[in-house]
């Protein structure tokens, strides 16, 4: 894989930072997938955990949950692209794409072009960092509701359901294939990574119902914390993203 898309999977040893596509949590302990970009100077990055201060901009790694890093690229208008491994061009509904939310508005695609990867690669990316990624990602997981739809650019992203995976029967168990481990995972590791991306899913689900009431009463003060199972204070953090916008700053590549 290029040293211009995703590198790594890690352990997060620090907990705090915020995944680039749902802008939920990343549990201290749990696998991330680093991405290297070009991080414009600017507010600072709730990816890397910062809730304050100024990031100096640069080349930097950005971070997401293991399961919100590859989605199906289910958009039929999809253009030719290089993929980011292998350079081979490839086009939906043969690839794969790793993209980034848009500030402020979590799990709703950024501006900035997703990087896409042909199969095979990301079944590469997969397998390299398999220690890692076992127990987080599963052929089986990747078939079960997202808090989010991955249907393309004219889709609602705030609805949850199942993902836009292929109807093809051949071509879905082709992309599925991506997230098969050589030798396989155990049935015990399979299970945690589907009760995992339940949990995750949730969470997300819950931030996305948030986030929507928050863009309901803005102004109202008086908005019922418990009802949106909230301390004001996150409240607040909530909000801030809007409020200022670019904290999580657009990205150029
Ligand atoms: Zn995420
Ligand atoms: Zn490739």
């Amino acid at each position: 894989m290029s040293a211009s898309g995703l590198t790594r999977v890690e352990i997060d040893q620090h907990g705090g930072a915020h995944c680039g596509w749902c802008d939920t949590p990343i549990a201290k302990g749990t696998s991330r997938v680093a991405r290297a970009f070009f991080h414009q100077p600017g507010h600072y990055s709730r990816n890397n955990g910062a809730t304050t201060g100024y990031n100096q901009g640069g080349p930097q790694d950005l971070y997401m949950h293991s399961q919100c890093t590859f989605q199906y690229d289910a958009n039929p208008k999809g253009q030719p692209a290089g993929c980011t491994g292998c350079g081979k061009m490839v086009e939906p509904p043969h690839r794969v794409l790793s993209r980034f939310g848009k500030p402020g508005a979590r799990c709703t695609p950024a501006t900035s072009g997703p990087l896409y990867y042909c199969f095979s690669c990301t079944h590469d990316f997969v397998q390299t960092h398999r220690e890692l990624l076992t127990g987080y990602l599963a052929a089986e997981q990747s078939e079960m509701p997202v808090a989010w739809r991955s249907a393309g650019p004219f889709a609602s992203s705030s609805e949850g359901g199942p993902p836009a995976l292929p109807k093809d029967k051949t071509l879905r168990a082709q992309y599925l294939g991506c997230f098969h481990f050589e030798p396989p995972q155990s049935e015990e590791d399979a299970a945690t990574a589907r009760s995992r991306h339940d949990e995750l899913q949730n969470v997300i689900s819950e931030a996305l119902k948030r986030d929507r009431l928050l863009r309901k009463r803005p102004a109202d003060t008086s908005v019922d914390h418990a009802a949106i199972g909230e301390a004001p204070r996150k409240k607040r953090q909530a909000q801030a993203p809007e409020k200022k916008g670019g904290q999580k700053v657009d990205l150029v590549e």
